[in-house]
């Protein structure tokens, strides 16, 4: 029986840990099926204080890890699948294996969204990404596509300038949800195409193993062509990873866990953490802040039960 166990192994989870840990409460973190959350998936983070050089986004995740570990934070590895909350202690399957807690800290995060096309999830990792700072390298010259119309298409689309010879900007509708900054710096790039009221209808090539285009469709007159590209970048939003706890707490319409104030869920003992919860700011900053609070209630909580 843990005192808390907390699930995930990013910003959220792994400041949780450190708290939790040297508050003596002997914390089992679940690593989660992407370890160190999206930060891993970043490279220079320069708005996290404390770094004024900036620090990359692995890095300043491990060594969230590695503080919590001073503290005596145990890192499991594997991700939950399933959860009872609908009695003390909680219970969470980490791939099979049932573990039980007193206070529970839900800090899984959001994943990236995929457009669910025929092909896309072969080739990923072979072409098609989620994450521009992480792959973008490796486009060097070549033509690439990004998909969406925020500002992580933005930001993806320009940042992928300084790698490939062509970007080309695939956005559903004539409207963005990308903040005017964001959208002008975009436009203003020479590299950068935009293809508006368009969508993807399958990416190409399995037989190759490699991406070597696309095939797209104009959502006004119906019409269909190919495009080669060597790149295939989706920007198209996260989803909360919350499958787990569906019926148990209170989720909004997206997933997103409904707060009942501080790191609280409908839950008592059950707490939240980054963004699993927060689809406003979404930093590493406030999944850090989270964490604490998430901690810090759960040691209350503990001492006010008598632990
Ligand atoms: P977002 O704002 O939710 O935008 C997602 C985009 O993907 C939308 O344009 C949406 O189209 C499109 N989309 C969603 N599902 C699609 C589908 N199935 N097919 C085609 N297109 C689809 O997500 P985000 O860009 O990741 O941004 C999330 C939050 O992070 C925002 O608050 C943003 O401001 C913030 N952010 C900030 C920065 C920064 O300031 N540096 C950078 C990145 C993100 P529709 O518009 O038609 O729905």
């Amino acid at each position: 029986m843990r005192n808390v166990i907390i699930l995930g192994s990013g910003c959220a989870g792994s400041t949780a840990a450190i708290y939790a840990a040297r508050a003596g409460l002997n914390p089992l973190v679940v690593v989660g099926h992407e370890p160190g959350g999206q930060l891993f998936l970043t490279t220079e983070v320069e708005n996290f204080p404390g770094f004024p050089e900036g620090i990359q986004g692995p890095d300043l995740v491990l060594n969230i890890q590695k503080q919590a570990e001073r503290f005596g934070a145990e890192y499991l590895y594997g991700g939950v699948q399933e959860a009872d909350l609908s009695k003390r202690p909680f219970r969470v399957s980490i791939d099979g294996n049932w573990q039980e807690c007193r206070t529970l800290i839900i800090a899984t995060g959001a994943s990236a969204r995929w457009l669910g096309l025929p092909n896309e999830q072969k080739l990923i990792g072979h072409g098609v990404s989620s994450c521009a700072t992480c792959d973008g390298a490796f486009y060097r010259d070549q033509k690439v596509m990004v998909v969406g119309g925020g500002d992580s298409a933005m930001e993806e689309a320009t940042f992928l300038t300084r790698f490939a010879s062509e970007v080309t900007l695939v956005h559903r509708r004539e409207e963005f949800r990308a903040s005017k900054i964001m959208l002008d710096r975009a436009r203003a790039n020479p590299k950068i195409k935009f293809l508006l009221n368009a969508t993807v209808d399958d990416v190409y090539d399995v037989s190759q193993n490699m991406v070597t285009g696309v095939k797209l469709r104009n959502l006004m007159t119906g019409e269909t062509w190919d495009q080669e590209v060597a790149g295939f970048f989706l920007a198209i939003g996260h989803i909360p990873n919350t499958k787990p706890f569906v019926g148990q707490i209170d989720l909004d319409p997206d997933g997103y866990i409904l707060s009942k104030g501080g790191a609280r869920t409908k839950i008592p003992g059950v707490f939240h953490a980054g963004d699993v919860q927060d689809r406003i700011y979404r930093q590493a900053i406030t999944a850090a802040g989270a964490g604490c609070m998430a901690a810090m209630e759960a040691e209350k909580f503990l001492e006010h039960e008598g632990h």
